[in-house]
C-alpha cells in the first residue's frame, strides 16, 4: 500500500507560498522509511522574503502591549491543546516517536507557552532612580528585532515553541526554521493558527541548514539567531554571526553524566535511566547516556539495568501504545550510532546494538560496559539509545570523569546522603544537576549548557531575557 504523500508551502507574511524557486524536498517517516511529504526546498531568497515580511510586520507588534501579546500566545496556547491528538499523531509519524511519548509533550508546550504570556508581563529592569545628582535613570528592556529561530529534529514542535514563544513576548517578531527532516507539526500549527497572530509576526520557511538556515544567519536585518543544534552547527553559526556581530543563542548537544553512589537504590537507578537513557530513542540532549557508578554498586546495577533496559518495547508507532521505543530520525543517524559502537573496540555490548529487522531505521536499546573514560563513546554524544557504564574508585574520579567532557548541558546524581549529593552538585559542571532523578525539566527553570554544550537559556525569565536588549534612559531633571 503506497503512503499518500502531503504537501506543503513556506509560511510569510500569513500567506502560503512556494519556494522561490519551486523546488521541493522529501520528508520521511523514520519507522518505514517512506516519504510521507514534500516541503519548500528554501534559498536565500525565501529566507530574505520572510525577513521582510518579520520587518514590516515589526513597527505595529513594537506598539502591542505585554498583555496584549500575551493574549494572542495563550491563543495559540490553547490551540496546541485542542489540536495536540493530531499533532501528537503527526509528531509521531514523522519522527516515529510512540504515540504515548509524544502526547505527553502537548500539555507540556502548552505550559511553556502560558509560563512566557504571564512572564512576559512583569519583566524586570533595576530601580528607576537618582544616581547622579540631577539627573533620572532607569532601565527599558526592549525587543531585540527580528529573531531568527532555528530547530532540530528530537522535538520538532517543542523546540520551535521553545523559541517563538520568548522571542514573541518579548515583542520580538521571527522567522523559524524547522530541521529539514521534522517540518509537519509546526506547519501545521501555522495552519490552525492562522489568523491569531499578525501576518508577518511569525514566519516559517522549510529547507537545508545550508542554504536556508545559513541565509537567515548572514542576513543583516536579522538580530539574534537562536539556534538547537548540534555543537558543529552552533559553531558555525556563532562564526557567520560574527560577520556582522549579531547575538547568539545556542541550544546545543550533550553527554549528561549520571553519577551512581554506592548508598543509592540500583533498582530505583535503573529504572530512571531505562527513562532518561531511552526516552525518544536516546535522542534527547540532556539524555542519561554515561553511568560513572561506584564500585560498590556497579555490579547491582547491572543486574537491575540490562533487563529493564530489555524490556523496552521496540517497534513502529503505528503498531500501538504499548510500543515504548519507535526509531532513530534518519538511515545516516543510525548508521552514525552504528559507527559509534564498531569503533568501540574494547567495550563490552551486554545488550543491543542491533536493527530490529529491515525495515525502519532502529537501533535497540543498547548498554555498553568495559569503557574507558577516553574512549569516543564515553566523550562524544551519539544522540541514539546508548547507555556507557562506568565504574569508579572514589568520589574524586566520579566528579572528575562527570566533567572530562566537551559537553556541559545536564548531569545527575543518585544518593541518599545529601551532603554528598549537594557537594557534586557543586563541583559538577553542567547546567542542569538533577539530584536522584533525571530528565523532568519545569516552565520556570531554565535549560541551557555550559562548555560546548552552548550559551543562552531556554524557559524561564532567563530565556525571555535573552530575547531583550537593555537601554539606560537618563533625563536632566532640573
Ligand atoms: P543540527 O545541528 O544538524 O541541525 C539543527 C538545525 O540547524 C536544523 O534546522 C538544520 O537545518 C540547521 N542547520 C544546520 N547547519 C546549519 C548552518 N550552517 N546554518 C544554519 N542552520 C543550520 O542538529 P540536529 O541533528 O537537528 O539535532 C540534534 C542536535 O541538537 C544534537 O546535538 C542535540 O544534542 C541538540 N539538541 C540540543 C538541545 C538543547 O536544548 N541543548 C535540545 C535538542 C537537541
Amino acid at each position: 500500500m503506497s503512503v499518500a504523500v502531503t504537501q506543503h508551502k513556506n509560511y510569510i507574511g500569513g500567506e502560503w507560498v512556494d519556494s522561490a524557486g519551486g523546488e521541493t524536498m522529501e520528508v520521511l517517516n523514520p519507522a518505514t522509511g517512506e516519504t510521507i511529504a514534500e516541503v519548500p526546498a528554501s534559498n536565500a531568497e525565501d529566507a530574505d522574503r520572510a525577513v521582510q515580511a518579520a520587518r514590516a510586520a515589526l513597527p505595529e507588534w513594537l506598539e502591542t502591549t505585554p498583555g496584549e501579546r500575551a493574549e494572542l500566545l495563550l491563543k495559540l496556547a490553547e490551540m496546541i491543546e485542542e489540536n495536540a491528538d493530531e499533532l501528537a499523531e503527526i509528531e509521531s509519524r514523522n519522527v516515529g516517536k510512540p504515540l504515548p511519548v509524544s502526547r505527553d509533550e502537548f500539555p507540556v508546550m502548552a505550559d511553556n507557552i502560558r509560563f512566557f504570556a504571564g512572564a512576559a508581563r512583569i519583566l524586570e529592569g533595576r530601580a528607576a532612580g537618582e544616581y547622579m545628582r540631577g539627573y533620572t535613570s532607569m532601565i527599558r528592556r526592549e525587543p531585540i528585532g527580528i529573531v531568527a529561530g532555528i530547530a532540530p529534529w528530537n522535538y520538532p514542535l517543542m523546540m520551535a515553541v521553545w523559541k517563538f514563544a520568548p522571542a514573541l513576548a518579548a515583542g520580538n517578531v521571527q522567522v523559524l526554521k524547522p530541521s529539514e527532516q521534522t517540518p509537519l507539526s509546526l506547519l501545521r500549527l501555522m495552519e490552525l493558527a492562522e489568523g491569531v497572530l499578525p501576518a508577518g509576526v511569525l514566519n516559517v520557511i522549510t529547507g537545508d541548514g545550508v542554504p536556508a538556515g545559513e541565509a537567515l544567519v548572514k542576513h543583516p536585518e536579522v538580530r539574534l539567531v537562536s539556534l538547537t543544534g548540534d555543537v558543529e552547527t552552533g559553531k558555525a553559526i556563532a562564526r557567520t554571526a560574527a560577520e556582522n556581530l549579531k547575538r547568539v543563542h545556542l541550544e546545543l548537544g550533550g553527554k549528561a553524566p549520571v553519577l551512581v553512589f554506592d548508598d543509592a537504590d540500583p533498582a530505583a537507578v535503573a529504572e530512571s535511566i531505562k527513562i532518561a537513557g531511552y526516552w525518544n530513542s536516546g535522542q534527547d540532549c540532556t539524555a542519561a547516556s554515561r553511568v560513572v557508578a561506584g564500585s560498590g554498586i556497579y555490579d547491582k546495577l547491572l543486574e537491575e539495568l540490562v533487563p529493564a533496559v530489555e524490556s523496552i518495547q521496540v517497534g513502529d508507532p503505528a503498531e500501538g501504545d504499548e510500543i515504548e521505543m519507535g526509531p532513530v530520525i534518519s538511515k545516516s543517524q543510525q548508521e552514525r550510532v552504528f559507527g559509534f559502537l564498531e569503533r568501540a573496540k574494547g567495550a563490552n555490548v551486554l545488550t543491543g546494538g542491533g536493527s530490529n529487522g529491515e525495515r525502519g531505521f532502529f537501533v535497540t536499546p543498547t548498554v555498553v560496559a568495559g569503557v574507558e573514560q577516553t574512549d569516543e563513546i564515553v566523550q562524544r554524544e551519539v544522540f541514539g539509545p546508548v547507555v556507557t557504564v562506568q565504574r569508579f574508585a572514589d568520589d574524586d574520579q566520579a566528579i572528575a570523569w562527570a566533567n572530562d567532557v566537551n559537553y556541559g548541558l545536564a548531569a545527575s546524581v543518585f544518593t541518599r546522603d545529601i551532603g554528598r549529593a549537594l557537594n557534586a552538585a557543586r563541583k559538577l559542571q553542567f547546567g542542569t544537576v538533577w539530584i536522584n532523578d533525571h530528565i523532568p525539566l519545569v516552565s520556570e527553570m531554565p535549560h541551557g549548557g555550559y562548555k560546548q554544550s552552548g550559551y543562552g537559556k531556554d524557559l524561564s525569565v532567563y530565556s525571555l531575557e535573552d530575547y531583550t536588549q537593555v537601554k539606560h534612559v537618563m533625563a536632566k531633571i532640573d
